[in-house]
């Protein structure tokens, strides 16, 4: 699964309501900044493609209750968003494993649930 790629800066201020991101996956499709069309960045891809199979596993709505779920826990413990953002099992698979090119060759379906649970670094 490779993700229909859409380039658009206008496309993710909308559907992060202003925010900033660099890319986001809302499955099938990966939106990323405008800029990556002339500078494709893999790693930023890898990312949103873990993010994908996610929210495949997790037929789409359960991937944004655990989310949610997970950032109102979460922010009882952490005083900063980005702390939250970056503690989130989804986020920290993605960024654990977005450089390791064949990581979804090999992933085990649900392999998010295991950054649940482990400790941070
Ligand atoms: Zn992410």
């Amino acid at each position: 699964m490779k993700g229909i790629i859409i380039y658009s800066d206008v496309l993710i201020r909308i559907l992060t309501f202003g925010g900033s991101w660099l890319g986001i996956a809302r499955f099938p499709f990966i939106i990323l900044r405008s800029s990556y069309k002339v500078n494709p960045d893999m790693g930023i891809i890898n990312h949103e493609r873990i993010h994908l199979y996610q929210q495949a596993e997790c037929l789409i709505l359960i991937w944004w209750f655990i989310w949610v779920i997970e950032v109102i826990f979460k922010s009882l413990y952490y005083r900063s968003f980005s702390k939250v953002y970056y503690s989130l099992s989804f986020e920290r698979e993605a960024y654990s494993n977005q450089d390791n090119s064949s990581y979804l060759d090999n992933r085990k379906w649900f392999s998010f649930i295991k950054y649940i649970y482990m400790k941070e670094e």
